[in-house]
């Protein structure tokens, strides 16, 4: 026998679990008789798969076991069962991703009801079993294996394993439970009644039978009603139902946001229950996200996270596709090139796109919920999915310059456009301050443009993408010429960039390293000077992405823009045609580029230069 010690994270998440935060302490039941269903579909796939695998088939379920007098409750299956290393592994150690981030978020709460809501977004597993146990034992077998192994820990800090001979086929969970008296709010887990509440609350729709004996030497009878959701009439289900199947797919503990059904008919027959989280999953943006519903082939479960029948983009959708006329050894090759997976997973996006337009119509609180926690993703549709475009920009919404609180639709901008109005007018930023005071906002916000927001890393890639809505293209107020001026102002204007021409052709070539060109400018009015990009020049924050990515770049330079009306444009400008000490003036414009970089949110090149010349100017001020 071996005593080892449980990997750190697995450690502070028993610690959670053994003084329980959670006080939902009934869905331990939920997450064993969940695994030993996931047990159970494996071991049927896997002798699908490997005709040499020895295993009995003829019977698989799921035992549940109490014994009064012990204080134990066994939960046992026949499936697949775990080797020697899959217990240390699957066990001992939490391979989820997202746990470290997980459990920093956790420290950081104090808040008791916080950590519970973080703790249903983890979803806990196996672990939940320390809730009520303060031993547990776990035998196993795995076909391939010649011994069992044995596993037991009261979950602090250590658990023994050790080789045992004579294990039948699968699993048995047994929960050594706490003293009834030991917390206020244990139910009585030793009760037959109370398991069967439970089952049948948190596992009814599990389609293996669930037997226990309800009496004291009674035969053991199935006390689910094994009926697939998805097969029952849409009006026979609660909403409680499709609450629970989602946390058994989805493994989060709060409700779905949305659910979906799906029938298809025809050629290719299929039913699909799909749900819209409620909340975002801590592995949204990490690279090793799991994405895709479940598949079944006439109620038999056939893969977990079938990528083939969602896009990367609503990786979030969680359920079950039920297809008829699939062979149930599919592989994941034979599914890639299927056109009629193909043809259902259209389906399948433009229900989801659909369901968010509807959301937006006639349930808006959810609506907000849904783009707040998944517009981000839903965006990269914008580039992977250009049959969609219109669709995606239709249901998504941006922060922008009309209101501080509320973000806009895009139907919502167009309707407020100026009757002259060519272009959807937007900002790419860090933050929305950043964009807010940034100079390149000041000339439209004067004349009363709106002006879209966009904040996420991923809008600097769409919005280049995109030709653009109802007609209405795209435009950077950072890039290229921004053509807001009446005849009488061009005229004007025309008149003044004579007037500068030497002066702009001088600081052309004096920031020459710096700026690919020097101009006046026509958006600003209260601020010296901006930088601006061409229209095809990368963003600074692309810049830095592609940057951070390890690609090779010649440095991109920009457009300085200088605003005529600014008395230090106008005196830098009369000192330079008076033929004052030019290096000093050099000086100057290097201040004014670097005025630019600070005031939209840039990096300087060199800032202790700037600092210096800053002290040196501001002194002989004085
Ligand atoms: P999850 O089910 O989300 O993966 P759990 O903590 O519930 O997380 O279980 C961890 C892993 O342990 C499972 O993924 C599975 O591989 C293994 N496991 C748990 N229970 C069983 C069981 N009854 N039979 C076989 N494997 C199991
Ligand atoms: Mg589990």
């Amino acid at each position: 026998m071996e005593t080892l010690e449980f990997q750190s994270e697995a450690r502070q998440l028993l610690r959670l679990m053994i003084h329980s935060v959670y006080s939902n302490k009934d869905t331990f039941l939920r997450e064993l008789v969940s695994n030993a269903s996931d047990a159970l579909d494996k071991l049927r796939l896997e002798t699908f798969r490997d005709k040499d695998l020895v295993a009995d088939t003829s019977d698989l379920h799921v035992a549940i076991e109490v014994d009064r007098e012990a204080r134990e409750l066994t939960i046992r299956d026949n499936g697949i069962g775990m080797t020697r290393e899959d217990v240390i592994g699957l066990i001992g150690t939490i391979a989820k991703s997202g746990t470290a981030e997980f459990l920093d978020k956790l420290r950081e709460t104090k808040d008791a009801a916080a950590s519970q809501d973080l703790i249903g977004q983890f979803g806990i597993g196996f672990y939940s079993s320390f809730m009520v146990a303060d031993k547990v034992t776990l035998v196993t077998k795995h076909p391939r294996s010649a011994e069992g192994v044995r596993w037991e820990s009261s979950g602090e800090g250590t658990y023994t394993i050790e080789d045992v001979a004579d294990v039948p086929q699968g699993t048995s969970v047994t929960l050594h439970l706490k003293p009834a008296d030991s917390e206020d709010h244990l139910a009585d887990y030793t009760s037959t009644a109370k398991i069967k509440e439970v089952v049948k609350r948190y596992a009814d729709f599990i389609t293996w039978p669930i037997r226990m004996a309800t009496e004291d030497g009674a035969e053991p009878a199935t006390i689910n009603s094994r009926k697939a959701l998805w097969a029952r009439p849409a009006s026979d289900v609660t909403e409680d139902e499709y609450a629970e199947f989602y946390r058994h797919v989805s493994h989060d503990w709060n409700k779905p946001l949305e659910t979906i059904r799906m029938h298809g008919e025809g050629v290719f027959e299929y039913q699909a229950l799909l749900f819209i989280p409620s909340q975002a999953p801590l592995d949204l943006f990490m690279r090793e996200r799991k994405r895709g519903v479940q598949l079944y082939v006439k109620r038999v479960f056939i893969m977990e996270n079938c990528e083939e029948l969602m896009p990367e983009y609503l990786r979030f959708v969680k359920g079950v596709v039920d297809a008829h006329d699939l062979s149930l050894n599919v592989s994941r090759e034979i599914l890639q090139h299927d056109r009629q997976i193909q043809s259902v997973r259209r389906r399948l996006v433009k229900k989801v796109l659909s369901t968010v337009k509807s959301l937006m119509a006639d349930k808006p609180e959810s609506y907000e919920t849904f783009w707040r926690e998944f517009g981000a993703a839903v965006k990269e549709g914008l580039l992977s999915d250009t049959e969609n475009q219109d669709a995606i920009l239709d249901v998504a919404s941006f922060a922008s310059t009309d209101d501080a609180e509320r973000p806009t639709t895009l139907a919502q901008y167009v309707e407020r456009m100026k009757d002259d109005q060519q272009h959807i007018y937007y900002m790419t930023g860090d933050s929305r301050a950043t964009v807010e005071n940034s100079p390149h906002l000041e000339a439209l916000r004067a004349k009363g443009f709106e002006v879209l927001i966009l904040t996420d890393p991923i809008d600097e890639m769409w919005v280049d993408a995109v030709p653009g809505y109802q007609g209405k293209a795209f435009q950077s107020i950072a890039k290229g010429q921004v053509d807001l001026e009446t005849e009488e102002e061009k005229a004007q204007a025309e008149e003044r960039q004579k007037d500068f021409a030497d002066f702009l052709a001088w600081m052309t070539t004096t920031l020459t390293d710096r700026v690919k060109e020097v101009r006046l400018s026509s958006r600003l009015t209260t601020s010296p000077a901006c930088v601006v990009g061409d229209a095809h020049d990368l963003t600074p924050t692309l810049e830095k992405m592609y940057r951070a990515m390890g690609q090779e770049l010649p440095p991109v330079k920009r457009v300085l823009e200088l605003n005529p009306g600014h008395a230090l444009v106008t005196r830098l400008h009369t000192a330079f045609a008076g033929n004052d000490d030019h290096s000093r003036l050099a000086e100057s414009a290097e201040l004014l580029h670097g005025m630019a970089l600070l005031a939209e949110g840039g990096d300087l090149p060199d800032p202790s230069r700037f600092v210096r010349l800053m002290a040196d100017h501001l002194e002989r001020g004085l």
